[in-house]
Parts: C-alpha cells; structure tokens; sequence
C-alpha cells in the first residue's frame, strides 16, 4: 500500500475500482432505458465551466456558490469552476444552441462527476457522481408530475423498496409571491436574533429561506414557527401546485407536503422535491431537483420555464446497500474455457474466442494454471459455465461442458457449443 499521502486520491475522492464501477453503469444503464421511455437524450456538457455560470445560475448567496466550488484561475486568465452541479451547464448549453428557440422544448439527461468542497462524511464527498435529467422549455404541471414520477421509478427500478422512501414536496412560489415572503422570513429571524446561529441571524440579510434547512436543533425549533409560503402563495403558484399534486395523486405516488423544503439553490421557482432514504444517517437525501422557470433568463435569454432532478450515485448505492439489496451486475464471464492440459491451450484459446463472436462473455487462462486453479478462476469471475478442452475428447471433435450451479457435465460437438451455450443462457 501506498505510504505517500500524494500518491493517494485526494482527501473526499474516491476511486471507483470495478465492483463498485459496475454498479454505476449498471444505474447509468437503468436511468438510459427508462429516460428513454419518458422522451429524454441525452448530453455532455464540460466538467468546467466559466465560473459566472454557476455565480448567477445558483447564486451567490448559496452555500455552494459561497464555499463549496472548486475555482481556479486557468493559464489564460479567466475564472473557471469545477461544475458542482448538472443544471447551470445543461440551461447554459441549451440557451447557446438554442435548443428552446422558437417555442420549442427538450428533455436531456446527463451523468457524470460533479465537485463541492464539502466536509467529507458517509455520503458526503468532494466528487460524486450524479444523473440527472433537465425538461426545459415546458410549464405545464403535468410536466412536473412526470419528472418527479421518473426519478421516483428510477429508484424503484434498481431496487430501492419504495417503503424505504419519503418524497418530499413544496412550492416556493415565484417572483410574485416570493419577495414579500421573503421579506417576511427575514423579518421573523430579526425578531429571534440571538436565539438563532450566528449563520441563521447573517441569513436575514442575504438568504432567509436558507434558515429553513439549518441543522441546528434550536434554530430548527424556532424556525418551525416561521410564517409558511404555502400559506401565501398568490394564486397561479396556488394553481399550479394543486395541479401537480392533483397528477401525482392520480398516478399513485405518495408524497409529503414539507414547507420547510427550500433546497441549497437560489434557481427554483415553484416545484420542489426530494427523495430521502432511510438508513443513510444525516447525509438522507437520494436525489432532488424542481422548477426553474427563471434561470435561462439569468444567462440573457427569453423566459424559459424548466424542471429537472439530479441524484447521487453513492447515496443509491448506500440505500440499496441499507435495505439489504443486491444490484444485479452482470458476471465477468459467463463461460470459462478451461484446458485439461498445456498441448490443447492453442484450441482453448480459438474456442474461446469463438464464443465471444458469438455475443457470450467468455474467459480463458492466459497464465498456465492448473486445472484446479482454473475451475477457482472461473467460480471467482461468476461463470456459470465451464467448457473443459480435453485432447481426448478434441479427437472426436467434443468438449465438456460443465454446469457450475448442478455440477452436471456433458459432452456437446465443438460446432454445436455457441448455440448450446445461448440456449442455457436463456438467449
Ligand atoms: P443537489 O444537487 O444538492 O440537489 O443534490 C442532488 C443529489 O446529489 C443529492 O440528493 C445527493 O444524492 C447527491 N449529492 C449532493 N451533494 C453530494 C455530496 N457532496 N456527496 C455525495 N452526494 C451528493
């Protein structure tokens, strides 16, 4: 093991070795199949972005505008920041190639890593890894309804019970209602300052509703007093969030109001949600996201409504791993050719190859191992068959094949081995 601390991956880095990668495409591969169904493409934006992107996207009165981002001043003077998140950049690019002009709509969908300079705890690091999808151009609530549909199926399809997750849901109206309320929420923090965190009092100047998601037990208590937007949303916010519920509740998703849900970025208007998982300690939150219908106007462009929802890989992992669920990767092989003895390695080596031509995942021994040590290779990459090449049975033109699950064991032809292997494999 390494003894160099620079010759280990920095410190809430993760290395995501195959065990684990596998997994992650194994969610990627789920969130394409089913994105699919729901109409969504998808993009790749840059993992760098001008720093103004995020500034005025999230902004600067955000934790992670604030503290988090990971900015550097490139070669050419410019400010750059690591993206912290999907949707500045996804907007940003739908707006620079007018992928909305003209009235039009489009629904994308992203994965990859994103960067916070964060505290690193369970489920807390500095790069993660997110999937997330944006439907921009729409403002209808039935969109709404269907993003939040989608990412509570994606959890449900790779196996996170749907009794182990809370759906959280609130409106933080527009920029009708929302002013007043603010000044509103500011107004209640003056009132207890000294009884909140010092934080929470420096909140009244610049982001009040942020006093909502404190941590702090005592600013908790007095926040649950504060005056509720829910209570004061003006009357098309009113509409379209009766409407939302109204489809969620048709398409049989439960869902708790929360009106404390304010979430870390300044760009939501309207919908808000997020899925929390039992048994992931503070670090709860699977996956969030809600309305923007204000954010591509930040970057110059026309009123543009959007909605989207971004999810952790690793928080999923921890969930599935809390409620006790395997996610089913694929083997690394499915059939290994083994050799009897050194003299039938070459016809080891073609039969094997075949089988690869043939769509099966196939291994062989490339190191001169015993048969014995063979047969533990092909038990440790999962295979569920075993074809043993014998210079015997090659005479004859046959080999073995061995079920790894029964132990049964059978002569099959060379020619016939592909075929026969497809028709066990249930292909
Ligand atoms: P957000 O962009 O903050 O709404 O986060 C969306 C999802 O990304 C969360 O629900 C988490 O699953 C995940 N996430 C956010 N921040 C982190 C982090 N620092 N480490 C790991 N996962 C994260």
């Amino acid at each position: 093991m390494a003894t160099d601390p620079s010759a280990r991956a920095p410190k809430g880095t993760v290395d995501m070795l195959p065990a684990t990668a596998r997994v992650w495409e194994h969610l990627l591969r789920t969130a394409e199949d089913l994105f699919a169904l729901y109409g969504y493409e998808p993009i790749y934006t840059p993992i760098f972005e001008h720093t103004d992107v995020f500034v005025r996207g999230i902004g600067e009165a955000t934790d992670i505008v604030g503290k988090e981002m990971y900015t550097f001043e490139d070669k050419g003077g410019r400010s750059i920041t690591l993206r912290p998140e999907g949707t500045a950049s996804v907007v940003r690019a739908a707006l620079e190639h007018s992928l909305t002009a003209n009235g039009q709509s489009t629904k994308l969908y992203y994965a990859g890593p994103m960067f916070r300079y964060e505290r690193p705890q369970a489920g807390r690091l500095r790069q993660f890894w997110q999937i997330g999808v944006e439907a921009i151009g729409m403002a209808e609530p039935s969109l709404d309804a269907e993003v939040i549909a989608l990412m509570v199926r994606f959890f449900e399809e790779v196996g996170v019970p749907r009794g182990r997750m809370r759906l959280l849901l609130n409106s933080m109206g527009d920029e009708e209602c929302r002013p007043a309320y603010r000044a509103r929420v500011a107004a209640f923090i003056r009132e207890h300052a000294g009884v909140l965190c010092e934080e929470c009092d420096r909140r009244a100047d610049t982001n009040p509703l942020r006093a909502f998601d404190c941590k702090n037990e005592a600013c908790r208590e007095v926040m649950s007093g504060a005056p509720l937007l829910c209570d004061e949303l003006c009357e098309p916010c009113a509409t379209h969030y009766a409407a939302v519920k109204a489809y969620l509740d048709h398409l049989g998703i439960a869902y708790e109001e929360d009106p404390s849900l304010v979430r870390g970025l300044d760009y939501y208007t309207r919908t808000v949600f997020e899925i929390q998982a039992e048994g992931l300690g503070a670090q709860n939150a699977i996956g969030g996201g809600g309305r923007y219908d204000r954010l591509m106007q930040e970057y110059g462009g026309p009123p543009t409504p959007g909605l989207g929802f971004a999810l952790g890989f690793e928080r999923t992992v921890l969930a599935l791993a809390a409620a006790g669920v395997e996610v089913p990767v694929p083997a690394v092989a499915e059939v290994f050719v083994a050799r009897a003895v050194a003299e039938v390695a070459g016809d080891a080596f073609l039969i094997c190859d075949a089988l690869r031509c043939s769509g099966i995942a196939a291994e062989t021994d490339h190191q001169a191992r015993s048969l014995k040590s063979q047969f533990k290779l092909a038990d440790r990459l999962g295979a569920r068959y075993v074809v043993v090449v014998g210079p015997d049975e090659l005479v004859t033109g046959q080999v073995t094949l061995r079920d790894m699950g029964t132990s049964n064991e059978e002569r099959v032809e060379l020619g016939d081995l592909p075929t026969i292997v497809l028709d066990r494999l249930g292909r």
